[in-house]
């Protein structure tokens, strides 16, 4: 199955898409992890990324397309995938389908994650991750059993420079300007799949389960 897991920041794309490709055994392709991977190896990629990054602005297209172009040619992308955070501009999803025609694959499905504003700023302003296993926990809804320490490997755990509450705003107004607008787009395609994406993270699962016909399986 080849997915798009779609919603504005904080809307658990993250956290949902890591349950299903669990199940599934699939690829989860995360390009926010992609980035913040290429900024901490201080790659040439990472170091035109960062400053982008920490501002809450959107990465160039083109440079995002890339290596998501090169992640999916790789064998292991072969039996399905998950995009998180990916596409997130309609030249995206544009070079998305000719980079998936080509191999003559396409997209399947696009879950979209319905989540209020406020309840967005709730979410992100309170996560804090894990930056050596990528673990992510919330300090009121998901703490971990020891505050600020990750509980698989204690390593202390850090808050993204991007989920600082200055930067959040400017993520929401870039989500609404630039990437909104693909849901049209998608549906336009009849490829969306609105799930709402609040409450119990696992009835958020069952929702997302039969949205895509896997309920009863
Ligand atoms: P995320 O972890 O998905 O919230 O992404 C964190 C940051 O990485 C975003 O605020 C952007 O600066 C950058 N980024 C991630 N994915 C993309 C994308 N598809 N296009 C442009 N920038 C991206």
């Amino acid at each position: 199955m080849n997915l798009i897991f779609f919603g504005p920041p904080g809307a658990g794309k993250g956290t949902q898409a890591k349950k299903l490709v669990a199940d599934l055994g699939i690829l989860h392709l995360s390009t926010g992890d992609m980035l913040r991977e290429a900024v901490r190896q201080g790659t040439e990629l990472g170091q035109k990324a960062k400053p982008l990054m920490d501002a809450g602005k959107l990465v160039p297209d083109d440079l995002v397309i890339g290596i998501v172009r090169e992640r999916l040619g790789q064998p292991d992308a072969k039996a399905g995938f998950i995009l998180d955070g990916f596409p997130r501009t309609i030249p995206q999803a544009e070079a998305l389908e000719r980079a998936l025609a080509e191999q003559g694959r396409e997209i399947d499905h696009v879950v979209s994650l319905e989540v209020p504003d406020k309840e967005l700023i709730e979410r992100i302003s309170g996560r804090r991750s894990c930056p050596a296993c990528g673990a992510v926990y919330h300090v009121v809804s998901n703490p971990p059993r020891q505050a600020g320490i990750c509980d698989r490997d204690q390593t202390p755990l850090i808050q993204r420079e991007d989920d600082r509450e200055d930067k959040v705003a400017e993520r929401l107004r870039v989500y609404a300007e630039q990437t909104s607008p693909l849901k049209a787009w998608y549906e336009k395609k009849g490829l969306l799949r609105p799930v709402q994406g609040v409450g119990a993270p696992e009835a958020i699962y069952a929702g997302i389960r039969k949205a895509l016909g896997l309920s009863g399986r």
